[in-house]
């Protein structure tokens, strides 16, 4: 089934689109997290990153850029987070991949707050986790 982010490529709902080309298209977030919240999203429907070719997210991450530095000149922003939810359990809620281009602002009510475990760390339990990853990268 099509997800909100076909219809606005096929033009069947309205978005305020920012950027367009061939591969890639980038509207406003409807939900405006903080201003100029943006989304960039490949047109094909890959469902998340594990699906995305990496030529295509290559371009993808450049328009990231392009649109965060747009954002960086015309808003007064504070900082800005570029983020993908990947499942359900990560926050996705549209399974077509796509990346959140987020302008912050001083008392912008976001947080984005991890809990840090290092204190919980051995040595060989950080070795473990590099290596497992290490080897699947093979
Ligand atoms: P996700 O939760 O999958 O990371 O992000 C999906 C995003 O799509 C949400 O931030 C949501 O606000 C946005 N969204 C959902 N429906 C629409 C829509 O109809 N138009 C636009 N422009 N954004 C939408």
């Amino acid at each position: 089934m099509a997800t909100i982010f076909e219809k606005i490529i096929n033009r069947e709902i309205p978005a305020y689109i920012v950027y367009e080309d061939d591969l890639v298209i980038s509207f406003l977030d409807i939900s405006q997290v903080t201003q100029g919240h943006t989304l960039v999203v490949p047109k094909e429907p890959y469902k998340d990153i594990y699906e995305m070719p990496e030529n295509i997210l290559g371009h993808t991450m450049k328009i990231v850029s392009k649109v965060s530095k747009a954002c960086k000149e015309v808003f007064e922003i504070e900082g800005l987070n570029i983020l993908s939810n990947n499942g359900a359990y990560a926050g996705q809620t549209v399974y077509h991949f796509h990346f959140h281009v987020l302008p912050r602002f001083i008392d912008d009510g976001v947080s984005m707050k991890f809990p840090n475990h290092m204190n919980d760390m051995t040595i060989a339990e950080y070795k473990k986790r590099a290596l497992m990853i290490k080897e699947a990268l093979l």
